[in-house]
């Protein structure tokens, strides 16, 4: 069997497959963020990193995949010499593949709503912002609400799509909020329940993913100048218009934050 040669802009059930194996939502359109999480996995795997599916990044893909429902052979599929991939290779059926290994988290990701002070927002709103702006789902893993609650957003497992460049290895949480009252400028919004909850889950989730870094959006901003710190001249956006630095203090107080 022919994997096919699959690129940008290509749709169908071979997106879906390499969607999966890459832990990307599979709505079977291959985007900027398949293109993204595509080239980063390449240079990850030692292969020319062009954003482009073809015989050699299938073989390296569905080398570490799982191969589920395919009766008693079923299970990880294992290329020790070439001539084994190809006998694998042939027998794989794209619409069965799952990736063997969960995501790998080297950072979370806070961000705000960018709403006005006071004003509640819920998962299925930001989910309709977001999939008006052209995503498969809602762009965060968790949401946190201005009475404290903690809504799942994507799921973990799943890559996001909250911070270009960042999203194949992080984890994006984002709370209700971000801008004053009269939403002209970014603010520090959250409640003391927010806060509460935002430093519950962090506290988790370092525990859960201890080598992951908690940043704040506008610290992954591109460094401009080149003098290795991220000014506040150079972030595109406040978002989360709070010092995530404050943060990562009270979780290495808390014993929880090592990175
Ligand atoms: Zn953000």
């Amino acid at each position: 069997m022919q994997y096919p040669t699959i690129r940008q802009s290509n749709r169908g059930d071979a997106v879906k497959a390499l969607q999966r194996l890459l832990h990307l939502k599979d709505d079977g359109i291959f985007g900027l963020l398949t293109t993204e999480a595509l080239k980063e996995w390449q240079a990850d795997h030692g292969l020319t990193p062009d954003g482009i599916c073809g015989p050699k990044t299938w073989e390296k893909l569905l080398s570490t995949a799982i191969v589920t429902g395919k009766g008693p052979d079923e299970g990880i599929v294992t290329s020790q010499s070439q001539d084994d991939a190809d006998v694998l290779l042939a027998n794989v059926d794209l619409s069965v593949v799952r990736p063997a290994t969960r995501r790998t988290i080297t950072e979370i990701i806070v961000h705000c709503t960018a709403t006005p002070d006071g004003k509640d927002f819920t998962v299925e709103d930001i989910k309709r912002w977001h999939l008006k702006r052209g995503f498969s789902d809602i762009g965060y893993h968790y949401v946190i609400y201005r009475d404290g609650c903690i809504l799942s957003g994507r799921n973990v497992n799943t890559a996001g799509a909250h911070c270009t460049g960042h999203n194949t290895h992080s984890i994006g949480i984002c709370y209700v909020g971000g801008m004053d009252a009269q939403n002209k400028q970014a603010a520090d919004t959250r409640t003391e329940e927010q806060h509460k909850s935002m430093l519950a889950l962090l506290r988790r989730l370092c525990k859960m993913y201890p080598r992951a870094k908690v940043m704040g959006h506008r610290e992954l901003s591109p460094d401009k100048d080149g003098d290795g710190l991220v000014e506040p001249s150079e972030w595109i956006k406040d978002c989360p218009s709070f010092e995530v630095s404050t943060l990562r203090t009270e979780l290495r107080k808390a014993g929880v934050y090592k990175a």
